[in-house]
């Protein structure tokens, strides 16, 4: 009967919820630990402009337990953005980004800027200002050298401070992406009302293309506006050939995905930044 099935349903459901619960509650457990047990580490993806050479790299947390193996930002995070774990966490990223461009600096890499994801919960934090200065002043690193990417929603979540916190983030020189760009339902507006530098294109539009004659208008048309903005475009999550020569048809577009490399640990990327120069 009916009834019957919409009470299996909420059992379903209740079970579902329970399940994801404990969970939860695991992984917290668990995370509040992490970063004394050092489980957690960066790893770096290459950003690479229209001419092939590599203009920067997205800076992407990992975390492997001991006990649960290697857990995705895709589960772990949520979990540490509703604990506010994201605070500790979130800094020792800003830390260990910055050590690794001192890092790829010592090694003779060129110069080229470490992006990190920063949560609405930072952009809340009165101190993450004075946290990214004196770790670039640490590190050696001038502001520039520092990208900040940070979602249409986190600054949506309170944007009077989020706003001022950008500012002062430009200010300083940090540059400002806006990440996941074209997955939320918010107003365009604040794209010339913010300190943005570049928009990061989300792959959710890349898929079909270049075949699907909606997404390409779909692109064409994100890409014409944020140019037209005088804002700097990076193409996330470009896994094939036929995307890059579309993309880069029609402007000089910077790609980051699996195409070019995967995120790689410090070792690996320093070592996929010299093959490329030479090749
Ligand atoms: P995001 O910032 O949009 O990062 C890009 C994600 O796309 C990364 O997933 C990356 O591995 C993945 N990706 C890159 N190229 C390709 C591709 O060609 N194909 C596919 N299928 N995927 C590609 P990842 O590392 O799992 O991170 C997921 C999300 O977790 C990030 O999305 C970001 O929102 C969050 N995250 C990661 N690290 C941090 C962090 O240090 N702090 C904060 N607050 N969030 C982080
Ligand atoms: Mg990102
Ligand atoms: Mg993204
Ligand atoms: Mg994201």
């Amino acid at each position: 009967s009916e009834g019957k099935r919409e009470r299996n349903v909420y059992r379903f459901y209740t079970k579902q919820m329970q399940i994801d619960a404990a969970r939860k509650m695991k992984l917290l457990g668990h995370l509040r630990a992490a970063l004394m047990r050092e489980e957690l580490h960066l790893v770096f993806q290459p950003q690479i402009a229209s001419d092939g050479r590599i203009i920067g790299a997205e800076a992407l947390l990992r975390w492997n337990n001991f006990e649960l193996g290697s857990i995705s930002p895709g589960e772990f995070i949520p979990v540490a953005e509703e604990s506010g774990l994201i605070t500790p966490i979130g800094h020792w990223v800003i830390e260990q980004a910055c050590a690794a461009a001192q890092h790829w600096d010592e090694e003779g890499l060129p110069p080229f800027p470490v992006a990190v994801n920063i949560s609405a919960r930072q952009l809340r934090q009165k101190d993450l200002v004075p946290q990214i200065s004196s770790a670039l002043q640490r590190c050696g690193l001038t502001p520039d050298r520092l990208h900040v990417e940070i979602t249409e929603s986190s600054v949506l979540d309170n944007p009077e401070t989020a706003i001022a916190v950008l500012h002062r983030l430009n200010s300083l020189g940090v540059h400002i992406a806006i990440d996941d760009f074209g997955t939320g339902f918010s107003s365009l507006s604040y794209l010339k009302e913010l300190p943005v530098d570049c928009v990061k294109i989300d792959r959710s539009f890349f898929l079909e293309l270049p075949e699907d004659a909606k997404s390409s208008s779909l692109v064409l048309g994100i890409i014409s506006m944020i140019d037209g903005l005088g804002l700097s475009i990076i193409a996330e999550g470009v896994e094939s050939a036929g995307q890059i020569s579309f993309l880069q048809a029609n402007a000089p577009i910077v790609v980051q995905g699996f195409y070019y490399s995967k995120p790689l640990n410090n070792q690996a990327f320093i070592e996929f930044v010299r093959k490329h120069q030479q090749g």
